[in-house]
């Protein structure tokens, strides 16, 4: 109901402007249609005449921008000045040449001053003149239905109105016919009865056609300020985007450790926390680091905390969140694993392809690591004891030699509480 919204986004005086237009209309086709004379429409024509330039003036100043203020409808002008002239053949290509003119150069109508515009739209009339004549003298009895010209008016504009919009901010042509049909459909609906009103006016009374030309203007004043309320709420929306998109890249930057692209304890922290949670615990300390930084410098140290990663990464990655902890500590939370003897398989193997680790220009260094793994007990709701027991174990490891994989001894579970 995106049409009812942009109708309640309205100032009151609008919307009642709206209201009494199409109650108008609706009230006056029949009467028009039957009557031919001037009469009772005239005066109501332009009693609606003066409530849309009542509300035209009401509106204008919580509006008020420089391209609302010196616009003019001058598509509006001329469809109507077409309309007079040569019926309603003319008025309807005047129209639709206006809208697909402005499609295909969206720049025409948004940075060149308001004289130009105006020529251009009387420029596109020209063709009409000559169809409108040329058919005439086919047909000179052929006339179309009011009805008939107003849905083609009202679908017409719609798709075109779309087509403008797309082409103007490079939208798709399925969010250029939402626009066009429901962000735009009360403006449509406006001007299905306006131009109903004029088609009518045109056979009653040529002096109706006045009145139809202020109703015009006031209604394209109402649509350019509908339609640049889109334009303006479409760009907030797309700049919210934007920095919501901005933000998520922030954040996540900010679980990210910087040096080896692997999730940081702050991101450990939450998957630790989290339920289901993971099934065991995987701890990993590189053996001897100082002296690698000490013998090869800090970069190289650097250089191998990244190949580290990557060798988590390639072997973890799809079962577990990776994570280094800080320094030379690493962390995986493994999702799931059915056994100690599993376990043991996915941790040495992850040991083993460090210490294969080689970097070209520096033959002596072989990195090893020390790994502790345990597995999360059936009771527990986290994964928290098992990263302690993890820990331990590693300790373990360390203790007795380095470069070695130790799991974690079952642990009793604790007695239930009855
Ligand atoms: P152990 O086998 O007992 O674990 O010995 P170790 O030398 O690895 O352990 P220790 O905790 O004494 O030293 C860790 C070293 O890791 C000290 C520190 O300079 C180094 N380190 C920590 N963070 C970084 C880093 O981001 N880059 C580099 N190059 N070194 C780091
Ligand atoms: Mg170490
Ligand atoms: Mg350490």
């Amino acid at each position: 109901m995106l049409g009812l919204q942009a109708f309640r986004s309205l100032p009151t005086p609008a919307r009642l402007w709206w209201l009494s237009v199409v109650l108008l209309s609706v009230a006056l086709v029949p009467a028009c249609l039957s009557q031919g004379e001037v009469g009772l429409p005239i005066g109501v024509l332009v009693l609606a005449a003066l409530l849309n330039a009542g509300v035209v003036v009401a509106t204008k100043p919580r509006h008020r921008q420089a391209s609302f203020v010196v616009s003019f409808d001058y598509g509006g002008i001329a469809t109507v000045a077409m309309l007079a002239a040569f019926g309603p053949q003319a008025a309807l290509c005047t129209f639709v040449g206006e809208k697909v003119a402005r499609a295909l150069t969206p720049e025409v109508s948004g940075r060149r001053p308001a004289w130009v515009r105006a020529v251009y739209n009387l420029a596109w009339g020209c063709p009409c003149i000559l169809f409108s004549w040329w058919t005439r003298g086919l047909a000179p009895d052929v006339r179309l239905e009011p009805a008939v010209i107003a849905i083609a008016w009202w679908l017409s504009n719609g798709v075109l109105v779309g087509t403008m919009v797309a082409l103007a901010g490079r939208r798709s042509p399925r969010e250029a016919l939402r626009v066009a049909v429901v962000e735009e459909g009360w403006l449509r609906l406006q001007e299905g009865a306006l131009s109903v009103l004029a088609v009518v006016a045109w056979w009653t009374h040529p002096l109706l056609l006045i009145v139809v030309v202020l109703l015009v203007t006031g209604h394209a004043m109402t649509g350019r300020r509908l339609f640049g309320e889109y334009e303006r709420s479409a760009a907030a929306s797309e700049q919210a985007l934007a920095e919501r998109r901005r933000a998520e890249v922030e954040a996540e930057q900010a679980r990210l450790d910087p040096l080896t692209r692997l999730a940081n304890r702050r991101a450990y922290q939450e998957a630790v926390d989290e339920q289901p949670a993971p099934a065991a615990a995987l701890v990993m300390d590189l053996d001897h680091f100082k002296r690698v930084n000490d013998t090869f410098g800090h970069d190289v140290g650097d250089r191998v905390l990244v190949e580290v990663a990557g060798v988590l990464r390639r072997t973890l990655e799809p079962i577990a969140l990776c994570s280094r902890l800080g320094g030379e500590e690493f962390c995986a939370l493994i999702a799931q694993c059915p056994d100690d003897e599993e376990l043991f398989r996915i941790a040495d193997y992850v040991r083993r392809a460090v210490s294969d680790l080689r970097f070209e220009g520096y033959p002596t260094l072989q990195p090893t690591a020390s790994v502790g793994a345990a597995r999360r007990l059936a009771h527990e709701l986290t994964v928290h004891n098992a990263v302690s027991r993890a820990d331990q174990a590693l300790y373990a490891a360390k203790r007795e030699g380095r470069n070695r994989t130790i799991i974690a001894p079952k642990a009793t579970p604790l007695p239930r509480a009855s």
